[in-house]
């Protein structure tokens, strides 16, 4: 912020980040590891003394992290999670002040991003929505895509921020956007991640060797992101999350809400709902998304092997 309270541009803005899970972690540090000056909130300590290890400040509250910074970044998980960092008792809008930025990384609805947005521009705090997509390996390699609404200035004076942590940065116009396009991602994800489980579970009931298998499945035009890196942890019963079952099960709800509100007829998506209500009713929420296997398997009374 410039003593004006306008956005700070062209020297390095000191970051906060809030929010230091699977994502948030490789994410504040990477900025580190870029020399920005990095202060972090986690409710879970483990993960900050990590990042304190590796130079950044720690705080004791998301409302002391944007005491100590320009911008803000949240990875929590979901819409409640985010309103309470932000807006709620201790959150960052008890010390706001004109000029600082607050950016959303977690996906939640575009709902929520216009109305966090005009809740903190009450204060002039500037807001972007900016969720992302690459999974826990495009958080760990620096190499996310990341889509972004909200004012098109704050935007411009967060790009270099976002180039640390992503390789695709988009634009995607006002507040409410970058959720409104990671919901059609959402869409997009749930489909593919059952389209690896059901091709390998039909593949395997042929006895077929799965790694040659994988190697057809992801050379030719059925190949995804999903089948390249869920596929083979699959084929190897790794089920530990890159992206948990249970937040896929969130987003597949707010896909279904809007799908409900704007009279959208988006059946493969509430087939995918569907079954990641079985994942939740076994207790597979914490695993990765691919444990959906585990629920196609149960149906089928066979193994992917
Ligand atoms: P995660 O590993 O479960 O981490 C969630 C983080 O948010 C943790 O640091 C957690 O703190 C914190 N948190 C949650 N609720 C909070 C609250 N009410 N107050 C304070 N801190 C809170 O999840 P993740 O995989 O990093 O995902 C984060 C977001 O990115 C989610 O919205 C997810 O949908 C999205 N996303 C994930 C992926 C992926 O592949 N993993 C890809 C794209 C987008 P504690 O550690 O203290 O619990």
């Amino acid at each position: 912020m410039t003593e004006s309270g306008g956005i700070r541009k062209g020297d390095k803005l000191r970051i906060g980040f809030i929010g230091l899970g699977l994502m948030g972690k490789p994410m504040a540090l990477h900025l580190l590891e870029k020399g920005y000056s990095v202060c972090v909130f986690n409710r879970n300590k483990a993960s900050v003394s990590e990042l304190v290890a590796r130079g950044a400040k720690a705080a004791e509250s998301p409302s002391r992290v944007a005491q100590e910074s320009d911008v803000v970044i949240d990875m929590v998980t979901d819409a409640p999670d985010v309103e309470q960092v932000l807006l709620q008792e201790d959150g960052v809008i008890e010390s706001a002040r004109k000029g600082l930025i607050v950016v959303d990384m977690s996906t939640n609805s575009p709902e929520t991003a216009i109305s966090v947005s005009s809740q903190l521009a009450e204060k002039g705090v500037e807001f972007l929505d900016a969720p992302v997509s690459g999974g826990d390996k495009g958080a760990r390699e620096a190499t996310l895509t990341i889509m972004v609404g909200g004012k098109k200035e704050v935007f411009d004076a967060c790009r270099p921020i976002f180039q640390v942590m992503g390789k695709e940065i988009v634009y995607m116009g006002l507040a409410g956007s970058g959720q409104a396009t990671k919901l059609s991602n959402q869409v997009a994800v749930a489909l593919h991640t059952l389209a690896t489980c059901e091709a390998l579970l039909l593949g395997s009931s042929y006895d077929l060797p799965t790694k040659d298998l994988l190697r057809v499945l992801t050379n030719g035009a059925a190949s995804s992101w999903n089948l390249i890196n869920l596929g083979p942890r699959v084929v190897a019963r790794d089920f530990e999350p890159g992206f948990k079952a249970a937040h896929l099960h969130k987003d597949l709800k707010s896909v279904m809400r809007v799908a409900e509100a704007k009279h959208l007829a988006l059946p493969g998506s509430a087939i995918v709902l569907q079954l990641f209500n079985a994942v939740m009713a076994e207790k597979y929420g914490e695993k990765g998304t691919q444990v959906v296997a585990r629920i196609l398997e149960k149906l089928a009374e066979r193994e992917i092997a």
